[in-house]
């Protein structure tokens, strides 16, 4: 189900566009996921919740092969993601975004941010940059292994697919991952 409402940009005050859709997700659930666009000032976000029963949980999945890269990846806001290979750790923060994508999508979208990296920092910083990046091409095309890590202490969050596995997050944990997103 797809639907289009108004709303006031939190940023410019303008009314623009709010598109909402439902989804039934297999194995995770019924899923809404909302995204704004402004053409006033061009702010946009996006996010993704469950409307089922949610608990924190940890998802890792393997990637061993180039089919693993299709494993579904349902990412909120608040989700804590790891990358083995090349490391990188996203944290969720004021420009956080949710996604219904797969691994190879969520590769994709740190080739940009790497780069800009790549781009602009300084001599070292930059040869670690154009090293991630070309691991993250390599990644991508499912030439080497690695392992990725998502964590939602409010469970909007899954990977789906066949090496996943799954644990609830003790409420210790979950406390920590709240500490750290500032609740
Ligand atoms: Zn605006």
């Amino acid at each position: 189900m797809r639907s289009e409402m108004k709303i006031e940009c939190p940023v410019c005050r303008e009314n623009s566009g709010l598109f909402q859709v439902t989804e039934n997700i297999p194995h995770f659930g019924q899923t809404l996921l909302s995204s704004f666009y402004c053409k006033h000032c061009g702010y946009r976000f996006s996010d993704v919740i469950t409307t089922e029963i949610k608990q924190g949980a940890e998802f890792k999945a393997e990637v061993r092969s180039a089919a693993d890269l299709n494993t579904r990846v349902v990412k909120s806001s608040t989700a804590f993601v790891e990358i083995s290979r090349p490391e990188i750790s996203v944290q969720p923060g004021p420009a956080s975004i949710g996604v219904i994508t797969n691994i190879e999508g969520l590769l994709e979208a740190m080739i940009g941010p790497t780069k800009s990296v790549a781009f602009e920092g300084g001599e070292k910083i930059k040869k670690l940059a154009e090293i991630k990046l070309k691991q993250l091409m390599e990644a991508k095309e499912g030439k080497i292994p690695f392992r990725v890590k998502l964590s939602d202490p409010f469970g909007n969050s899954a990977l789906i697919g066949k090496n996943v596995k799954k644990r609830f997050l003790s409420k210790k944990e979950i406390r920590k991952l709240e500490e750290k997103l500032g609740f």
